[in-house]
């Protein structure tokens, strides 16, 4: 099938055009959403493209051709979750090998390593990735992977991915970038090192709420060929109609990033000069530790806030008293969310070395008008 890659466009132009021509039969503007299992064959065994849409699917090559020219990569694979994209791939690796994981990763990704790949067979080492000696000491000769998030999940902490790729590749390993809260409008892994991205469609990219998606993308030749053969072994592929509503979200990421990188700013500010917050993580902020690697590799500093107040409770009779930020998990939809890490998100990781401060509220400032949200924050926070 036809499928631009956008090569020479700008990021905006790629988005909206990249595996996005007008559709042969009528023209139709945008890719149709081919609700199909199956495909008729020309002759047994000989189908057009895919015999059956485990395997692959037009919608779905059309979100994986868009995503994988945004990245600045040569495949992108969907998945029916960001953890079906994380899971199928570390299921290319084998028992005995070990992965160097960063030590606040998102919870999910720490849970299937501890609960589900450990007992497979992978080991796992998590590492401060701000600290170069930690990275060097957990390097083994079986390290086969560096997993990479930043900015993290709840604290913001930004890891160089060009420094720490370097070393990684020295000691033979690879890098994946868990691309979830920059999204490639703001930060492109591959470009700084990184042999892939994984994302959660789920937040940014679906920007919306209404899907649950996942994605890997990659110039790996090992990855490109041993990815699609687990994606229809292994079977953890997404449905037409979601990659049309994740395909539908990317063509706006660029615009929805720009605000939601306004509106936290504005949020950051406010909540700085504010007396009852104790600290703020945002990597906009001047005097926060990873702001210099934060301003070199990232066009603009996302959109998520977290911050601590005194107490516990006071971070619970917050979360409960906003109107328009609405308590929630998840993050990266045009609606403001505002959750407390601890006992909601983060919950799965209690005891572990990524439990998060119970004095911890996350936000995920969506595309209002910032004056509202501070209006809000201001009114719960009063
Ligand atoms: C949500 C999230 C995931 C998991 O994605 P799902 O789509 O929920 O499976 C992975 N990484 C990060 C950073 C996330 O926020």
């Amino acid at each position: 099938m036809e499928t631009p890659s956008g090569d020479g466009m700008r990021f905006e132009t790629k988005a909206i055009h990249a595996g996005q021509d007008p559709e042969a039969l009528y023209g139709a503007v945008n890719v149709p959403i081919y609700q199909t299992s199956t495909y008729a064959q020309e002759d047994v065994g000989r189908p057009k493209v895919w015999d059956y849409a485990r395997g692959g699917n037009p919608t779905r090559e059309a979100l994986q051709v868009a995503l994988a020219a945004l990245e600045g990569g040569e495949r992108c694979f969907a998945f029916g979750s960001g953890l079906g994209a994380e899971s199928t791939l570390l299921l290319t690796f084998r028992p005995g090998d070990h992965v160097v994981l960063a030590n606040d990763v998102y919870g999910g990704t720490y849970r299937l390593l501890s609960k589900v790949m450990g007992p497979w067979g992978l080991s796992f080492t998590t590492v401060d990735l701000t600290d170069e000696a930690a990275l060097r000491a957990a390097l083994t000769p079986v390290t086969r992977l560096l997993w990479i998030e930043t900015p993290s999940n709840p604290l913001l902490k930004i890891v160089d991915i060009a420094g720490v790729a370097a070393i990684a590749h020295e000691a033979g390993a690879r890098v994946v970038v868990d691309n979830t809260f920059a999204t490639p409008a703001l930060q492109r892994p591959l470009e700084l090192g990184a042999d892939a991205v994984v994302h959660s469609v789920t937040k940014y990219v679906g920007g919306h709420s209404d899907l649950i998606g996942g994605a890997i993308v990659t110039s790996d030749p090992e990855w490109i060929e041993r990815v699609p053969y687990l994606v229809n072994a292994v079977g953890a592929v997404p449905g037409p109609m979601d990659c049309y509503l994740a395909l539908r979200g990317l063509k706006t990421l660029a615009v929805r990033m720009r605000a939601h990188c306004e509106g936290a700013r504005a949020v950051a500010g406010f909540l700085s000069a504010h007396p009852r917050v104790t600290k703020v993580h945002y990597p906009g902020l001047p005097d926060h530790p990873g702001h210099d690697v934060a301003a070199r590799q990232m066009s603009d500093f996302g959109g998520m806030v977290s911050f601590q107040l005194p107490t516990p409770e006071d971070a619970l009779e917050v979360a409960r008293s906003t109107r328009v930020f609405f308590l929630a998990e998840s993050l990266g939809g045009v609606e403001s969310l505002i959750e407390v890490p601890g006992p909601m998100t983060h919950a799965s990781v209690a005891g572990s070395p990524l439990e998060v401060p119970a004095t911890l509220i996350r936000l995920s400032v969506g595309i209002e008008h910032p004056d509202d949200l501070i209006a809000d924050l201001e009114r719960a926070l009063g």
